[in-house]
C-alpha cells in the first residue's frame, strides 16, 4: 500500500493529461501561455473568489501575498503554531516577526480564542491554516481581523475544495494561497500554487510581484519575484479539474469509513459541523506513537506525521519560541499520524488498514489523551 497513490490517478487521467501536455508543446507558449489564463478563469469559477493568479509554488503564494500587502521588518504576523514550516518561513523572510498561536486539539487549527492576546501595535496579519483539508473559524478570525485591521490569508495549501458554511477554500478572507504540490489534494507534476483575492488592486499587486515587479515591460515599479507557474503545470492542473469533483467525494467517503471503523481505538481530528474537509491526510491522534508506526510499518502500512515538532521549536524558528504558550500544539505534535488517504484507495483499503490499526493498539483503547477534548 502507498501513502499516497498518485499513479491510478494519472492511469485514470492519462489520456486527458497526455492530450493537455501535447498541445503546450504544440503551441510552445510555455511561459504564460493560454492554460494559465485558462486555469485561473476556471478556479475563479470554482472557489467563486473574482481573482486568481498561478504562482511557482505555495510557498511562493504566501510570499507574494505578504509582499502584496506591505509586509515589512518590524511587522508581526500572526499563525498557528502546528503547520508545515513554510507558513511561518514566508513571514520571516520578510524580515517581519511571525507570532504563533495556539490550536484547537479536536481539529489541530488556529484557535481563535487564544489570537486577540497576540495582538500588539505592529500586528498586520493573520495567517490560519486550513490543515488536513479542513478550514479554521474564519468568520471569527475575520472578525477579530475586521476589529484591529488586519488583513487575513487563509493558508489553503492543504484544503482546495473544502467549505466553510457554505463557500469554497480560498474564498473566505481577503487573501488565500493554494498549493498544487503533487501530494495536495489537487496536484500538479511538480511545482505549483494559486493566490486568490476578489481586491482588484491586490489582485494587480499580486499580477507584477509575480514577475519581478513589472508594471509594464521592463517597467519594474516594486520588488517582485520570479513566481510564475509554468504552462505545463497548469496544462496538468486543468486535465486534473475534470475529475476532482469525484476525487473530493472519495476522500470524503473514506474519511467517514475510517471514522466508523476506528471509533473507540483512537481519536480522530475530527470535522465541524458547518465545514467539509477534503482531507489532504487522515490524521488521528494516540498516545504511543511510535509504537502504533512500527507496527503498522510491520504490517506494511506506510504512515507519516503532520508534524513532529511545532514551528516554534524547529531550530530556525527558536527566536520566535514561547513554548510555555503553546501546549496544545507540543501535545498534538507528540499524537498525530496520518494514515493512507487518497480518492483512489478503495474501502478494502480502508478496512485493511483500520484492522491493522485496531490490532496494533489491541483492547488498550487509546482515544482521550492526556488533551482535554472539546466538541463543536
Ligand atoms: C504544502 C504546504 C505549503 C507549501 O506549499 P508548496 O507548494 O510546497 O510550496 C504551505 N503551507 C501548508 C500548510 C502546506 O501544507
Amino acid at each position: 500500500m502507498e501513502f499516497i497513490d498518485l499513479k491510478s490517478q494519472y492511469d485514470a487521467l492519462r489520456a486527458q493529461i497526455n492530450a493537455r501536455i501535447q498541445t503546450v508543446l504544440d503551441h510552445g507558449q510555455y511561459i504564460l501561455g493560454p492554460e494559465v489564463i485558462e486555469l485561473e478563469q476556471r478556479l475563479t469559477e470554482y472557489t467563486g473568489a473574482r481573482h486568481c493568479v498561478t504562482v511557482a509554488s505555495g510557498t511562493e503564494a504566501l510570499l507574494i501575498a505578504l509582499m502584496a500587502i506591505g509586509i515589512k521588518p518590524g511587522d508581526e504576523v500572526i499563525t498557528t503554531a502546528f503547520s508545515f514550516v513554510a507558513t511561518a518561513e514566508v513571514i520571516a523572510l520578510l524580515g517581519a516577526t511571525p507570532v504563533f498561536v495556539d490550536i484547537e486539539p479536536d481539529t489541530c487549527n488556529i484557535n481563535p480564542a487564544c489570537i486577540e492576546e497576540k495582538i500588539t501595535p505592529h500586528t498586520r496579519a493573520i495567517i490560519p491554516v486550513s490543515l488536513y483539508g479542513q478550514p479554521a473559524d474564519m468568520d471569527e478570525i475575520n472578525a477579530i481581523a475586521e476589529r484591529f485591521g488586519l488583513t487575513v490569508i487563509e493558508d489553503a495549501a492543504q484544503s482546495f475544495g473544502a467549505t466553510y458554511k457554505g463557500r469554497k477554500s480560498c474564498n473566505l478572507s481577503t487573501i488565500a494561497c493554494t498549493s498544487f504540490f503533487p501530494s495536495k489534494p489537487l496536484g500538479c507534476y511538480g511545482d505549483g500554487g494559486a493566490l486568490f483575492t476578489s481586491n482588484e488592486a491586490l489582485a494587480q499587486s499580486m499580477r507584477e510581484i509575480r514577475v519581478h515587479g513589472q508594471s509594464k515591460r521592463y517597467v519594474h515599479s516594486r520588488l517582485g519575484v520570479g513566481g510564475r507557474m509554468d504552462t505545463l503545470q497548469c496544462a496538468i492542473v486543468l486535465a486534473k479539474l475534470e475529475r476532482f469533483g469525484w476525487e473530493v467525494q472519495q476522500r470524503q467517503e473514506l474519511a467517514s469509513l475510517y471514522r466508523d471503523l476506528l471509533d473507540g481505538y483512537v481519536e480522530p481530528t475530527s470535522c465541524r459541523s458547518d465545514r467539509t474537509s477534503v482531507y489532504a491526510q487522515y490524521t488521528i491522534a494516540v498516545d504511543n506513537r511510535a509504537t502504533l508506526q512500527a507496527k503498522l510499518l510491520e504490517m506494511g502500512i506506510p504512515t507519516a506525521v503532520h508534524y513532529p515538532l511545532p514551528i516554534p521549536l524547529q531550530p530556525a524558528y527558536l527566536q520566535y519560541c514561547r513554548e510555555d504558550e503553546l501546549p496544545v500544539s507540543l501535545a498534538m505534535s507528540k499524537r498525530v499520524i496520518s494514515l493512507p488517504m487518497g480518492p483512489y484507495m478503495g474501502h478494502d483499503d480502508v478496512r485493511q488498514v483500520c484492522n491493522a490499526v485496531r490490532t496494533a493498539v489491541g483492547h488498550n483503547t487509546i482515544h482521550l489523551g492526556a488533551v482535554p477534548v472539546t466538541t463543536a
